[in-house]
């Protein structure tokens, strides 16, 4: 079993819970993780003993098993946690879009697809400033210039943002323009990064790594929870796997697993899990359906000019045509 008990539990309460779990006969094993301590005994934390546990004052929580998490676990806390971002409400029974283009490319290119995602339905605009590519000669991103556009997009349309954080130095000035950080599939193991985002009170996209098994990717929000950010939703968004015809495989059964799993919210994001805009509304359609909190869709008023992603951004008008359907199925598995 876990016991992890609060960051500011003082030794003698610390001691009292070793002493407890000294009953079983095993050594405890004592670690701290962020603003939590957490003790580790390799007994089952089912039944009484666990319960007398449960009961100490300090204990958050106990769970069973030895995963490489626990504030994250749904085991730990069984209510579904609500992630706010701004007025927007992530993880309760709306089914929120969240749209708009890979990166930012200028003011003109910003306004006009944002105001049209806004139009669709998308209740968050995302959009990145700094761009994790590939090839160090594509374009990266228009840095803190693009971070602007979208705090001045946001405030004209009163849209939160959404945009990459991809280094813990860089953490402050993103969070400064930004209404939410999301951390990319490439930095989902990045653990000071992780660590920097968890000591922000902002809300946290968090992307599954493109190789990251399930029980690896709760436990990069772990890192986030356990510095005392709770404020993490989880994103699918395509895993390598043999086939190479789309540009990630998308895993829509890790929707329902994770939410199974953990207490988060979790969204899905049909664009960078396809790489092809044809098959972006199907698995938009599908995540809805399998119970997604959320969607990420890139958009963009040219696709084929896109200076990133393009084959796999759809027009604000293919969105606007979506979102209806969305609703539709999102209401026909008991979401709005
Ligand atoms: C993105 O959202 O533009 C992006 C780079 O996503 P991912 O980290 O999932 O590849
Ligand atoms: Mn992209």
């Amino acid at each position: 079993m876990i016991i992890v008990l609060e960051g500011d539990a003082t030794d003698s309460e610390i001691g009292a819970v070793l002493k407890e779990a000294g009953r079983f006969g095993t050594a405890p094993a004592v670690s701290r993780a962020g603003s939590a301590t957490v003790v580790r005994l390799p007994v089952s934390g089912k039944g009484d003993a666990g319960d007398r546990l449960r009961a100490m004052p300090q204990v958050r929580g106990v769970v069973d098993g030895d995963l490489p998490y626990v504030l994250a676990s749904r085991d730990f806390k069984r209510e579904d946690t609500l992630v706010r971002v701004r007025d927007v409400v992530l993880g309760g029974r709306e089914v929120v879009l969240m749209a708009g283009p890979c990166a930012v490319e200028s003011r003109d290119q910003l306004f006009s697809v944002a105001k049209q995602v806004k139009a669709a339905g998308a209740r968050i605009l995302r959009g990145g400033a700094f761009k994790p590519r590939t090839s160090p000669y594509a374009f990266q991103g228009l840095g803190e210039e693009g971070l602007k556009l979208l705090a001045e997009v946001s405030r004209e349309l009163d849209l939160p943002v959404v945009t990459e954080v991809m280094a813990p130095e860089q953490v402050d000035l993103v969070a400064r323009y930004a209404d939410m950080l999301q951390i990319g599939s490439r930095s989902v193991q990045n653990f000071p990064l992780l660590k920097a985002v968890g000591r922000t009170r902002k809300p946290v996209l968090l992307k599954r790594g493109m190789a990251s098994e399930i029980d690896e990717f709760i436990a990069a929000a772990e890192y986030i929870l356990a510095e005392g950010n709770d404020q993490v939703v989880l994103c699918e968004r395509g895993i390598r796997t043999f086939d190479s015809r789309t540009r990630f495989t998308f895993d829509v059964v890790a929707i329902p697993l994770l939410k199974r799993l953990t207490h988060l919210p979790v969204v899905a994001d049909p664009s960078h899990a396809t790489g092809m805009a044809a098959l972006v509304p199907q698995a938009a359609l599908a995540a809805t359906a399998a119970g997604a909190d959320g969607l990420l869709i890139e958009s963009h008023p040219d696709p084929r000019e896109a200076l990133s992603d393009g084959r796999q951004a759809v027009t604000p008008e293919e969105l606007a045509r979506l979102a209806p359907q969305i609703r539709a199925v999102a209401a026909a598995v008991g979401r709005a």
